[in-house]
């Protein structure tokens, strides 16, 4: 069925157009998958298929690692210039600027995501790449005091070497974004394996960092699943770093595999985050931050406030005009305007959703609202889910501990600011959280003593580019975005020299003969 959602419309114009000649970028060319695999890439919206692409195997890991490999040991990009570099990466941002409708209808389309939510991706990835721009030149490394006015020691920064780099589905050109902008400042070769359920907007970007300036070999992408992908990659005695964004079990799985090669690993994991509600709080801002953490993007977010906790006091209330509001919001296609909760990603991501909230039930939460799909016809087609919330949860239960990924929000009370801290830490993760209340100093006391990557106080979801993102516990190893974020690309290798050479005869008995 040709629908008006279909790729082909956007690849009629050559504004719009897709390079799809083959689907793997292998040293600089547009190449097919040596196996000659492929696979349909699905419209959650509607369960239509989109676009047939290639899917790499094994053997596309190894030429793709094979011409990082080179572009890393003998050609230009890890000894060029910083200042060519950052260059480089400064167009690649205005590249984005210009394509940004092009990639936010592409986006939405692969996703599910509204419109807004993936211009706002496209406007947040530009400016990643102009942050890292700008960080990549003007580092000289450091000089150190040796004791010795002899010595000129010098601690300097050069790339890690070839770099695999694995995205998930929910951001798939901001999560790839803050990996390869990074990379490519600090002079690495990188591999872009982006997850399969979602690939078509990396797509684009490789067509941007090559048409930036970006070398061949420099960039090599190649689709696949995870198994026949990415634990290649992961296993390469070729590649020295890989970075990973994705779910807690395959984030320990790169790890163990990793081991086997001392490779450097940075992991971006899940999160339960918590929500905390003081009853002192500016109530209507964060009944409407509780919403977006929530259900923003269908709640496929990893930072999404998925454990609410409140303040007994205000509990009933809250949550009462908390549903009343999730019942209004507007469940549709991304690509219509009026939608503000999209469909989810993929029928098997439903399914998984909807279990939980059969183990919701069966755990003893109560429902206060959704807990099905919409009943629209219009929407029968789509992966759609609606908003749904459950109170009367506690910490024993699995829907309380467990990422659901899925626009589902757990209830909880607690009366003391001990309580909150503690129940807000009561979590394996430990990725983001929030506190709500009108006391400043009761606000950064228990920011102090979360356990997670990022503390929001009186708000819900910002990051920055300049700012350190990533996981305490179960959420991940390493931080991305920040000057952190370009360190994780750098090693440090101290030179030491000798202005004054002289024997020191250590070993008396060798000294020549006089
Ligand atoms: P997955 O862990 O399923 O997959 C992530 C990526 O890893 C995909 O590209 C996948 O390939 C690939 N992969 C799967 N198995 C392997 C393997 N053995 N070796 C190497 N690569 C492999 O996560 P999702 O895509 O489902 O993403 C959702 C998860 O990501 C959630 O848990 C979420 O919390 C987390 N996330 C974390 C963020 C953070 O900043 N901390 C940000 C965004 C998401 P494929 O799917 O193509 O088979």
């Amino acid at each position: 069925m040709i629908t008006a959602e279909k790729l082909e419309i956007f690849m009629a114009t050559p504004d719009t157009a897709l390079h799809l000649d083959g689907a793997l970028y292998i040293d600089g060319h547009w190449v097919a998958a040596v196996a000659g695999d492929s696979r349909e890439v699905i419209n959650p919206a509607d369960g239509s298929a989109l676009q047939r692409i290639d899917e790499g195997s094994a053997a596309d890991v190894l030429a793709a690692v094979a011409a990082a490999r080179t572009a890393f040991d003998d050609g230009p990009w890890p000894r060029t210039p910083a200042t060519e570099r950052s260059a480089i990466l400064f167009r690649v941002a205005d590249l984005l600027d210009r394509n940004r409708s092009r990639i936010a209808t592409i986006d939405t389309l692969d996703t599910g995501k509204t419109l807004v939510e993936s211009g706002v991706d496209v406007d947040d990835v530009a400016a990643v790449f102009r942050y890292y721009a700008a960080l990549a030149v003007g580092d000289p490394g450091r000089l150190v005091d040796a004791g010795d006015p002899a010595v000129v020691s010098r601690v300097v920064y050069e790339p890690v070497g070839v770099c695999a780099l694995i995205g998930p589905w929910n951001y798939p050109l901001l999560q790839m974004s803050w990996k390869v902008a990074p990379a490519l400042a600090a002079g690495n070769t990188v591999i872009l394996k982006p997850s399969e359920v979602t690939p078509l907007s990396t797509l684009i970007l490789v067509e941007l960092l090559a048409e930036a300036g970006v070398p061949a070999g420099v960039v090599n992408l190649v689709l696949g699943s995870g198994a026949a992908v990415g634990a290649p990659l992961v296993e390469s005695p070729d590649v020295d770093l890989v970075s990973f964004t994705g779910g807690l079990a395959t984030g320990k799985a790169i790890m163990r595999s990793a081991a086997e090669t001392v490779k450097k690993v940075a992991l971006e994991l899940g999160g339960k985050n918590p929500n905390i509600v003081f009853a002192d709080a500016d109530l209507g801002a964060a009944l409407d931050a509780a919403l977006t953490g929530a259900f923003l993007h269908a709640g496929q977010v990893c930072s999404a406030g998925t454990r609410l906790l409140l303040e007994d006091s205000i509990h009933d209330e809250f949550v009462a005009e908390l549903a009343r509001r999730a019942e209004l919001i507007r469940i549709g296609r991304g690509s219509d305007e009026k939608t503000e909760m999209p469909p989810l990603v993929s029928a098997e991501h439903r399914a998984k959703v909807e279990g939980y909230v059969d183990l919701g039930r069966a755990e003893g939460a109560r429902l206060l609202c959704g807990g099905h799909r919409p009943r629209e016809a219009e929407l029968q087609e789509g992966f759609y889910y609606t908003p749904t919330i459950f109170v009367d949860c506690n910490r024993e239960m699995r829907i309380v501990q467990e990422e659901t990924f899925g626009p589902i929000v757990t209830v909880e009370r607690f009366e003391t600011e001990d309580e909150a801290v503690r129940l807000g830490n009561d979590t394996a993760y430990g990725l983001a959280g929030a506190v709500w209340t009108a006391d400043r100093a009761r606000a950064h006391r228990v920011a102090g003593r979360l356990r997670h990557g990022t503390v929001w106080i009186n708000d819900f979801g910002p990051y920055l580019p300049q700012a350190e993102w990533g996981g305490f516990k179960l959420s991940g190893s390493g931080r991305e975005l920040g000057p952190s974020g370009l360190a994780e690309y750098r090693e440090a290798k101290h030179v030491y020299e000798n202005t004054a050479p002289s024997a020191q005869y250590w070993f008396s008995g060798a000294k020549p003969k006089e």
